[in-house]
């Protein structure tokens, strides 16, 4: 047997940095052999929406230490100096390769054993790759991810190689959205292809994609829909063109995929619950062995606002919370908030910034979209202001925003928490100066 800890942090992500805070403010720092945090990269947890954001920038790029966590939330820094003047291990470049929970260990890939009688599962998400779609070629020079730091340096690689060369991206969703974006601020010429009828088509409404779709096709990107990849032609090592189901080949310099992420539960197949793709938590985040939480992408929890019906979010926001929530269980054990079984009072919300846009998402996109705002494009130095809200049984259930302010987006989380009546919200919005639009 290795070494033993009281709490042990599997995943040193945006989850793992938020539990550490909270443990040292709780607690006042770790006593040694109390916590660690193991993880697989080789840096101390950040706040991953960098990468495809200001991290890709041509000019004034983020950089390490200036994103650890908790950075993004405007709070500490939490660089490798603060885990140790913190009593807090941190054991990176290593992975955990096989969990007991039964004996209360994890195997790593250095062939130590690590005891933990607490043990919080923070594993995350990986992105989905192509090969799970039958295309071949992920492996090629100029194919890139973006999950980790090492992708993002990665691909920052590939596209300064590429500089006014063709970027195939591969997916319609928020990273694919994103990375277009900073392969235009890098002037890659970008084609986006993905088999919905509009980007972001899980949650975008119609209207409210075409005002992106829109935007992008300003700054030169061409959006091929309703078609898929079928294969990557690979010469020497390197990607050349993108094959398309209905027969067209889109020439490529680089290519970007983002088809999405699968939760990373592997390790306690057969050991834990499972639900919605994820490990299965209780309001305490606790799974279905009392000594394992479970935080971030990696948890499906009951939440409250919905009923106690159970979610998974791939969300920094919910790895913020939840890794807060979880450190508050496990500490405060009779703490008020926290009664077992108890759904999670968590409003899910999501957000993204591309070019000078930014929106925000609260709730659930269910039920009927109203439209509000102004969808026409902004003039030069203009901004977008617009959104929807999503009524189910005449209440909000979910509100979307591009271009709030501070207080307009506050006003929106309240409309959805609260699941105001859509009256009140009419009137809210109309005395800030959003009308609203049609219906659909
Ligand atoms: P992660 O941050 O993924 O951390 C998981 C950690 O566990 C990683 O360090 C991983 O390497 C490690 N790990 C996994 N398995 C093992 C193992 N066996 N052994 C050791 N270590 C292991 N969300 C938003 O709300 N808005 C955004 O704008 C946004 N932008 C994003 C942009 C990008 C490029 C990406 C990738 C995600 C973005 N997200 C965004 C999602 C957000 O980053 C995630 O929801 C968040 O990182 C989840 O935190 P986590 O700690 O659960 O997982």
């Amino acid at each position: 047997m290795g070494r033993a800890f009281a709490y042990v942090i599997l995943g040193g992500g945006v989850a793992a940095g938020y539990a550490a805070l909270e443990f040292a403010r709780r607690r006042a720092g770790a006593s040694p052999g109390e916590l660690c945090i193991i993880s697989d990269e080789a840096v101390a947890p950040y706040e991953r929406p960098a990468l495809s954001k200001a991290y890709l920038l041509p000019q004034g790029a983020a950089r390490l230490p200036a994103f650890h966590t908790c950075a993004g939330a405007n709070d500490e820094v939490l660089t490798e100096q603060w885990y140790k003047d913190h009593g807090i291990e941190l054991v990176l470049a290593t992975r955990v390769i096989s969990a007991d929970v039964r004996r209360k260990t994890l195997l790593t890939d250095s062939g130590e054993t690590i005891g933990y009688k607490t043990l919080i599962v923070a594993t995350g998400a990986r992105a989905s790759e192509l090969e799970e779609f039958g295309v071949r070629g992920s492996d090629a020079a100029n194919v890139c991810y973006l999950r980790s730091l090492e992708d993002a340096d990665r691909m920052v690689g590939v596209m300064r190689s590429c500089h006014g060369g063709n970027a195939v991206v591969i997916g319609g969703g928020y990273i694919g959205m994103e990375c277009a974006a900073a392969l235009v601020a890098n002037e890659v010429k970008v084609t986006m292809v993905f088999p919905g009828k509009h980007c972001m088509g899980r949650l975008f409404t119609p209207k409210i994609a075409e005002f992106y779709e829109k935007y992008y096709a300003a700054k030169g990107v061409v959006f091929v829909k309703g078609t898929a990849v079928k294969s990557l032609e690979v010469s020497d090592g390197k990607v050349a063109a993108a094959i398309l189901r209905d027969g067209r080949r889109l020439p490529a310099d680089m290519v970007v995929v983002g088809i999405g992420a699968r939760a990373n539960t592997g390790l306690f197949d057969g050991q834990l619950a499972v639900e919605r793709g994820g490990i299965k938590v209780n309001g305490r985040m606790q799974t279905s062995d009392s000594a394992v939480y479970a935080v971030g992408d990696v948890a499906a929890f009951p939440v409250a606002l919905l009923g106690g019906a159970v979610r998974r979010f791939e969300h920094v926001d919910c790895a913020r919370r939840t890794a807060r929530r979880a450190i508050e269980a496990i500490l405060e054990p009779s703490g008020g908030a926290a009664e077992e079984g108890k759904a999670f009072g968590y409003l899910p919300y999501f957000y993204s910034r591309v070019f000078a846009l930014s929106w925000q998402f609260y709730g659930d996109n269910a039920g009927e979209a109203v439209h509000f705002g102004d969808f026409s494009p902004p003039g030069a130095g203009g901004k977008a202001k617009f959104g929807a809200c999503w009524v189910s049984g005449g209440r909000v259930a979910g509100a979307f925003i591009e271009g709030g302010s501070r207080e307009e987006n506050e006003a929106m989380a309240s409309a959805v928490r609260s699941r105001a009546a859509i009256a009140d919200v009419a009137a809210e919005l109309g005395s800030r100066g959003l009308g609203f639009a049609d219906e659909e």
